[in-house]
């Protein structure tokens, strides 16, 4: 019924149209209602389950009002607008896509009106999508090792692998690392973050960096590290940091040393070593690690006279130390080594075995030292000598020894070797090898002139004899000997022995001839203690051996002018001084041994008469004599009892045999 109702006006208006056309214009009245529509309604995509609103403009350019009575929609839009716009007017109406499913919505919207011309549809289009927010880390933040108060940048990747925008609203790190970031990062975009990592000690770092974000899933965080170094340091020394060449010689050379040490921690580069005129260094670059050192010879070779001072300056990369070694050397002229010998080398006469000593001297006149490596001397000299004869006037004495070993002349020159410039380094030197005079040993003993022989065995003097004195005697009476030797002994209390005489026997005495102390002393054994001078025998002071012999008492009234007697064996001997021997050969004379080989003398020694409180024990006392300058232990024979001997034997005793 209503459609028909509108059918009827459009018909009736096309009739009122048609008849107004046949009318007059002037007075007919058109009215007109244009519809136009603008806006743009492209939603693009919306998250399912939410709502985007967009306008658009209903716009009537007509000269009626235009009656809006409503909207047709595709699915998933909405909105709706029924009312009049004016002619020439305008209305703005919402329209809302909500998606709630995944998937593509477009199509027209028709406005309904009672337009009269114009296009009542508009385009719309919309996308329902499942939104995403995911978020991953990508870089390499390891910064491995960065010196303290220096820094290192490393990117970390901030990816957004989701579907929507990413919105970050910061970036946190561990201690030491630094960067930020906050924004937002399109769906399948991703942003890129300077990471800076400034270590202040030198530590290890890490930890882990965190994105703050809004992302749904993913992986927001990621591991960081670093370690802080000391800075390194090239530190240069130098020892010592003086070189004092002193003087040389020109054309000379001389060598010192010093070390280039590097004390910092990171290695050393040396660029060059440079070094004054004169000098050469043995190294001249290289590198040197943490703590490490080089030796540096530094040879002085000057080829002019002068001085030649100045630094050594070691170039290289060095942070610290000093860089100079000050050197001085002086160059001197040539000096002089003049040399001379002095000395009186005419050594003699010296017997083969023996050896004699005379002093050169080796003068050094130059005015450099003069260095000597030795000497050269002929057959049977010897000497040895090799150093420095300093300059100006220099002595080095050396002792020259003459050693010959045969009985020839021995002559020729002594040469000094050395680095002399001049003078004479050669000396005359003679000698004369004469034959050997050994001392005889036995020669002491030969002063025994009554032994009819004086031989040695080992260490001991043979001494044999027949025992007869040598000297008159009333005991000669009635023998072969009595025309020669007879004598009538007229002192008074003078009582021969009757039927006592002189006899010849053959007395064998075993004396040592190194008489030595014994450390236990002997008692005298029967009868012979010794040998005289003239080989008659010492007897000791006993008679029958026990009884002291006294005088005018006893047997000592037998004792005959020369103060000795026969045994009824006819064995001639002395118990007290015989005087004989004190009168041809002095009161101070050796007289004979005892038969322990230690020496016997008379009473007299320095002017002075002994008597037994001079002496030891054993009648005797230790000093040197006339025949034994180096002092030996004797026996004196005094006018007072005990005579000849005392308690025994002062040393190990020989013995006697017949
Ligand atoms: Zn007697
Ligand atoms: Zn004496």
């Amino acid at each position: 019924m209503k459609n028909l109702h509108r059918v009827f006006n459009l018909l009736l208006l096309v009739l009122v149209a048609s008849l107004t056309s046949f009318c007059s214009k002037k007075d007919e009245v058109t009215e007109t209602r244009i519809i136009a529509l603008s806006g743009n309604l492209n939603f693009g995509q919306v998250e399912i389950g939410k709502s985007v609103t967009k306008t658009f403009t209903i716009n009537n350019t007509g000269s009626s009002p235009l009656s809006v009575t409503g909207f047709i929609l595709p699915a998933k839009f909405s909105g709706s607008f029924a009312g009049s716009i004016p002619a020439q007017g305008s209305q703005i109406v919402n329209i809302t896509f909500t998606p709630d499913v995944v998937g593509s919505f477009s199509g027209i919207i028709t406005v309904q009106g009672n337009q009269t011309a114009g296009t009542n549809t508009i385009s719309v289009a919309g996308e329902g999508v499942q939104l995403v927010k995911s978020i991953n880390l990508v870089g390499d933040l390891n910064f491995g090792t960065v010196t303290v108060g220096e820094s290192s940048q490393k990117n970390l990747t901030i990816q957004n692998t989701g579907t929507a925008d990413l919105v970050v609203s910061g970036i946190s790190l561990p201690t030491g690392f630094s960067g930020n970031f906050s924004g937002t990062i399109a769906a399948k975009g991703s942003q890129v973050v300077a990471i800076t990592f400034k270590p202040t000690q030198a530590t290890a770092y890490s930890g882990t960096v965190n994105v703050a974000a809004n992302h749904s899933t993913g992986t927001n965080t990621l591991a960081i590290s670093g370690t802080g170094t000391q800075s390194p340091t090239k530190i240069i020394a130098l020892l010592p940091s003086t070189l004092d060449f002193g003087s040389i010689e020109v054309n000379n050379k001389a060598e010192k040393t010093f070390t280039i040490k590097n004390t910092g921690n990171s290695p050393l580069t040396i660029q060059s070593v440079s070094v004054p005129t004169g000098y050469q260094s043995s190294y001249n670059s290289g590198t040197l690690a943490a703590d490490a050192s080089v030796e540096v010879k530094i040879t002085f070779a000057p080829t002019t006279v002068g001085t030649f001072n100045g630094n050594i300056t070691i170039n290289s990369n060095a942070d610290s130390g000093g860089n100079l070694v000050s050197v001085t050397g002086t160059s001197v002229a040539t000096s002089t080594r003049i040399i001379g010998l002095s000395g009186s080398l005419a050594f003699g006469n010296v017997e083969t075995g023996k050896t004699a000593t005379k002093v050169l001297t080796i003068t050094n006149t130059g005015t450099g030292n003069l260095t000597v490596t030795g000497l050269t001397l002929p057959a049977g000299f010897s000497a040895a000598f090799s150093g420095t004869v300093n300059a100006n006037g220099g002595t080095q004495l050396v002792t020259i020894t003459f050693a010959p070993t045969s009985a020839v002349v021995y002559s020729g020159n002594v040469t000094v070797n050395g680095n002399q410039t001049s003078g004479s380094n050669t000396i005359a030197i003679s000698g004369t090898g004469t034959t050997s005079t050994v001392a005889d040993p036995l020669a002491i003993y030969r002063r025994i002139y009554g032994a009819t022989s004086v031989t040695q065995d080992g260490n001991f003097v043979v001494i044999k004899s027949n025992g007869r004195p040598d000297h008159k005697s009333p005991y000669y009476k009635n023998t072969e000997w009595e025309s020669t030797l007879y004598v009538n002994d007229t002192r008074a209390g003078f009582n021969q022995a009757p039927g006592n005489k002189v006899a010849t026997s053959n007395i064998t005495f075993r004396i040592p001839m190194n008489p030595t102390e014994a450390t236990n002393k002997q008692t005298l054994g029967a009868a012979t203690i010794g040998v005289a001078l003239n080989g008659v025998a010492f007897f000791n002071q006993y008679q029958a051996q026990s009884q002291l012999i006294s005088p005018n008492v006893g047997e000592y009234v037998s004792f005959d002018l020369y103060g000795g007697h026969p045994t009824p064996m006819n064995e001639y001997h002395y118990h007290i001084e015989p005087n004989f021997l004190t009168t041809t050969k002095g009161k101070d004379a050796l007289l004979g041994f005892l038969l322990d080989g230690f020496p016997v003398y008379g009473p007299l020694e320095n002017g002075t008469t002994l008597t037994s409180a001079n002496l030891d024990a054993y009648h005797g006392h230790k000093h040197a004599t006339a025949d034994y300058p180096n002092g030996i232990y004797h026996y004196h024979i005094t006018a007072d009892p005990p005579y000849i001997n005392g308690n025994g034997y002062f040393g190990v005793a020989g013995t006697w045999t017949k």
